[in-house]
This record gives C-alpha cells, sequence and structure tokens, in this order.
C-alpha cells in the first residue's frame, strides 16, 4: 500500500481553497504581502500544496508561475531545487534549533535568482520551543524579501507571540465530495456503506481518510457487511475482536460501520429491538471513548460482542 498522495489530489486539493488564499494571491501581486503568514485548518487538506503553488508565483519572474506549469521564466524552472525556497518540517530533524538558527541567518543574504525567498516550514507547531523563540525575533524584524508560510494543524500548540505576528489564513475541512472524488481510486475496493463511515470517520482531512483507507484495506473484514458478524457464534466473535481492535483507527471505522448497522436496526426493529439497540448504541460510544484514552480495545471489543 503507498502513502504517496494520489496525483488526482492535485488540481482538486487547489479548488476548495481558492477563497481562503486569494487575499495572499492579491497582496503578492500588489506586493503589499505579509512576511509572515500562518496557515492553519486539519491536515492532509492541500494547505502544503497551495504553500508550494504560492511560492512558485511568489519567486516566478514574469508572473504567470501560479497555474501555468511550463512557465519558461528561470525561477519556474527551477522546479524542488530553487535555491531561493526553502522547506522545513519535512524531516522532524529540521525542526530543531540549530537547523532554525542556520536558515534564518541564510535569511539575512539576498535571494539567489528571484527577487524574495519563500521559507514554507510545514507542521511548524513542531518546533521545540527553544526553535520557536529563534524564530520570533526574525519575526519581529523581518529580512526584507523572505516571506514565511508557517503551516499547520495544531495551532494552540504555537506560542501566542508567533500566532499575534503572522497574518492567519484558516482553510477549511474538505468536503465529502471533493474527498471522495480525490480518493475515488483507493475507495473502489470498499461497498457504499464502508466508504461513507470511512468519509465521515476522515471528517474532512485526506490525511485521516488515507490512514482510515489503509487500516480497512489491511482486513477483508471491512469489506463485508459488519451486521452477520452481531449474529455470528460467541468464538467468532472473540476472533472479530482481535482485528477490530488492531489500532486506534479499525477500531474508529468499525464503530462507525457497526453504528451504522444499529441505526438500522433501530429504525426497523419491533419496540423492544429498538430499545436494545439503543443501549448498544450507547455502549459502542463508551466503548470508542475508553479506547481513546488507551483502554485495552481488545477486551473492549471482547465484552461489547459478548453483550450482543
Ligand atoms: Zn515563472
Amino acid at each position: 500500500m503507498t502513502s504517496a498522495v494520489p496525483p488526482s489530489i492535485q488540481p482538486l486539493a487547489y479548488s476548495p481553497h481558492l477563497k481562503a488564499v486569494t487575499p495572499v494571491l492579491s497582496a503578492l501581486k500588489s506586493g503589499r504581502q505579509h512576511h509572515a503568514n500562518l496557515w492553519s485548518g486539519p491536515e492532509g487538506i492541500g494547505k502544503y500544496l497551495w504553500a508550494r503553488k504560492i511560492a512558485r508565483y511568489a519567486l516566478c519572474m514574469s508572473g504567470d508561475g501560479i497555474f501555468d506549469d511550463r512557465c519558461p521564466c528561470v525561477s519556474c524552472q527551477q522546479g524542488d531545487q530553487h535555491p531561493d525556497l526553502v522547506v522545513l518540517g519535512n524531516e522532524p530533524e529540521s525542526l530543531k534549533v540549530d537547523r532554525v538558527r542556520q536558515l534564518l541567518a541564510a535569511c539575512a543574504l539576498k535571494p539567489m535568482i528571484s527577487a524574495r525567498r519563500v521559507v514554507i516550514i510545514r507542521d511548524v507547531h513542531l518546533l521545540t520551543p527553544q526553535a520557536q523563540n529563534a524564530f520570533l525575533k526574525t519575526l519581529e524584524e523581518p529580512p526584507g524579501q523572505t516571506i514565511f508560510i508557517l503551516l499547520t494543524h495544531q495551532e494552540r500548540k504555537l506560542l501566542q507571540t508567533i500566532r499575534s505576528r503572522c497574518q492567519h489564513v484558516r482553510f477549511s475541512p474538505l468536503d465529502a465530495a471533493s474527498l471522495r472524488t480525490i480518493f475515488h481510486e483507493l475507495l473502489a475496493p470498499f461497498d457504499d456503506a464502508a466508504k461513507q463511515s470511512l468519509l465521515d470517520a476522515a471528517a474532512g482531512s485526506g490525511a485521516q481518510l488515507q490512514r482510515l483507507i489503509e487500516a480497512g484495506e489491511e482486513d477483508e473484514l471491512f469489506k463485508k457487511p459488519l451486521g452477520p458478524l452481531l449474529k455470528a457464534p460467541i468464538r467468532d466473535r472473540l476472533a472479530a475482536a482481535e482485528t477490530l481492535a488492531e489500532s486506534q483507527q479499525t477500531t474508529q471505522i468499525a464503530a462507525i460501520r457497526l453504528a451504522a448497522q444499529l441505526a438500522e436496526w433501530a429504525r426497523t426493529g419491533q419496540p423492544h429491538q429498538t430499545k436494545r439497540a439503543i443501549a448498544l448504541f450507547d455502549e459502542l460510544n463508551e466503548l470508542v471513548l475508553r479506547a481513546e484514552g488507551n483502554g485495552n480495545r481488545r477486551l473492549l471489543w471482547e465484552k461489547w460482542l459478548l453483550s450482543v
């Protein structure tokens, strides 16, 4: 199973956020861009893809570099090796204070090719407090030609002093229709009910959906309805508990799928069945909460499956 973002994500991941980044683009166009930009929003929704697009535009020497991948200017021809583009955060090592100090020293120099330099920091909340403090000084007295784009899905972990010095852009979660299109191929092996459960559990994050799909693909159990399991012999239910408990993700998917099954029973069953389904639903919620709180997933599933 590959963990690479499917190529089809690229054009689509740009469009849902066009509104959010338009002010940044306009500012760049007029030369009045903010030097420190903080972009927040759930992980895996296209913030980095957009940061690369904006960087390309900011560095382009003809002004066409954003949507025209064939822009012939010297800057656009540099690709990933552009000397005026710095990306930190792809490796956790790069977020340590020494690397940040090195970067900030380099920012005092003139850009090599373009009129500006762009620094993108992914997962900026992972900067050590020491590194954040080192960075603060630069945000207070920014080197004129450098544009910082800081990306995070946990903005509260950033120092307030950093947040307050940045122009903040918030990216919204992706809607289910976009996720469905972007992950069309990866979702193909799942039946309709499973697809819907995966999309619900992803909560608008492409990265989360990908993790859920990978977890789901590892076991055949996720490709068939879970309803029959609830009526299976005890031995089979106990065996299934191990699979459901394999990871936090498998627990999450299974709980959502089973909840859908219970809702169906509650809707169509006799009054006593409805009551039972609701009770099981509450216990299922309890199971998820305990699993998130580091409860023993396997024991929790065994207990729940035996109570059915
Ligand atoms: Zn260009």
